[in-house]
């Protein structure tokens, strides 16, 4: 089969072709309808070689949606042909988180050497993906598969987020959001349907902000270092009860804090490597910052409802197999209004 393959640190991926995978026992083969474009893959073929933590080659994709086309040994409750997307942070399967379906933060994973497809194991950028258990499957149940993908992280990751500061956004807050692209875009849509705060998006780009706009923002505020002082004056000087940072460098974090309000969240989701001193005085009094990952398997079939139910829609743009080096690329350059994805 066809795959696209991160095969020499520094180098772009490739599009080669790879043995067929055979499902063994407990496993599931889907037939790939979509594959989603994430920034952390950009980030990952930036790391150096020393100490890089995944094999090579690496087949790319950890946001999949597809058919089954094989069962392995043992698989019980899951029929060929039926479709699903794919819960992305492996776990255990048995330790306390993994229990609460949190295998993103399962905490036998590292000794045991389990990665999730795409950061480790081979990912959906292929026409087929082996799936360790039926568990990590969730039914799409009549969503396309396009608009479906991106959801199982550029929605499920923002999701995880947001859930954590409904109980701060009440009538009259302020939400901020860092960085309207594929992950952004996703979180305004969601702080739009499930709470009335009011959405101030920030961006670097016409074009993003724009989109922000499209999706529900109220405010779209260019990112730069006047930005904090608009946020604030947009909120009469009280600042925002949650801030999410899809961005995480070093200026954003520091836009977040400064924007933050008195018991604010600031939930710092981007992997840009900025870090946010906390100590008293150095913060609003009593903000809380947090670093998430992921979500949990229960989190995606909420974010799957939501998508059904029409609150969320992602917007894609498709690229064939053969010219997702290019996605890559344009994504890089922020040329991507929303999520791209490949059609395997
Ligand atoms: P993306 O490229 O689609 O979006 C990034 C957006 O940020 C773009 O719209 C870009 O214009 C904007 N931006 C860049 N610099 C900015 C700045 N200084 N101020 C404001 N906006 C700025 O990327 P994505 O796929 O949505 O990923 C977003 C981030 O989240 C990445 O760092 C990614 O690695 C990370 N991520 C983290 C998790 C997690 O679990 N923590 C999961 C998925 C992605
Ligand atoms: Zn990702
Ligand atoms: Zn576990």
């Amino acid at each position: 089969m066809k795959a696209l393959q991160y095969r020499t640190v520094g180098a772009a991926p490739e599009v080669v072709t790879v043995p067929d995978p055979e499902p063994g026992p407990g496993q599931v083969l889907l037939k790939v309808t979509a594959a989603g474009v994430c920034h952390s893959d950009i980030a990952v073929m930036s790391w150096p070689a020393e100490g890089f933590p995944y094999a090579l080659p690496l087949t790319l994709g950890h946001e999949g949606v597809g058919t089954v086309a094989a069962l392995g040994a043992g698989v019980a409750g899951v029929r060929e042909g039926e479709a699903f997307a794919v819960y992305g942070p492996w776990g255990c399967g048995a330790c306390a988180k993994c229990a609460e379906g949190k295998e993103n933060y399962c905490l036998r994973a590292a000794e045991l050497g389990i990665h999730p497809p795409g950061l480790g194991a081979p990912g959906a950028m292929a026409e087929y993906l082996l799936v360790d258990d039926a568990r990590h499957l969730a039914p799409l149940e009549g969503l396309d598969p396009v608009a479906a993908v991106p959801l199982t992280d550029a929605g499920l990751t923002p999701y995880h987020a947001v859930k954590r500061s409904l109980p701060k956004l009440l009538p009259g807050s302020t939400a901020v959001v860092i960085g309207a692209g594929g992950l952004g875009h996703v979180a305004i849509q969601l702080l739009r349907a499930l709470t009335p705060a009011r959405v101030v998006a920030l961006d670097v780009s016409d074009d993003k902000l724009r989109l922000a706009r499209e999706v529900g923002a109220q405010e779209a505020v260019r990112s730069d270092e006047r930005a904090a002082d608009a946020v604030r004056e947009l909120t009469g000087g009280v600042g925002a009860e949650a801030v999410f940072d899809f961005v995480g460098a070093e200026a954003t974090v520091r836009t977040a804090g400064a924007v933050a309000a008195v018991e604010g969240d600031v939930t710092i989701v981007g992997i840009g490597g900025g870090a946010l001193p906390v100590g008293f005085g150095l913060l609003p009094f009593e903000v809380s910052v947090s670093a998430p990952y992921w979500g949990s398997r229960a989190e995606l079939v909420e974010v799957l409802a939501l998508a059904r139910a029409g609150a969320v829609s992602v917007h894609t743009e498709t690229f064939s197999l053969g010219d997702a080096p290019l996605a890559y690329e344009r994504l890089h350059s922020g040329k991507i209004g929303g999520r791209a994805v490949i059609l395997p």
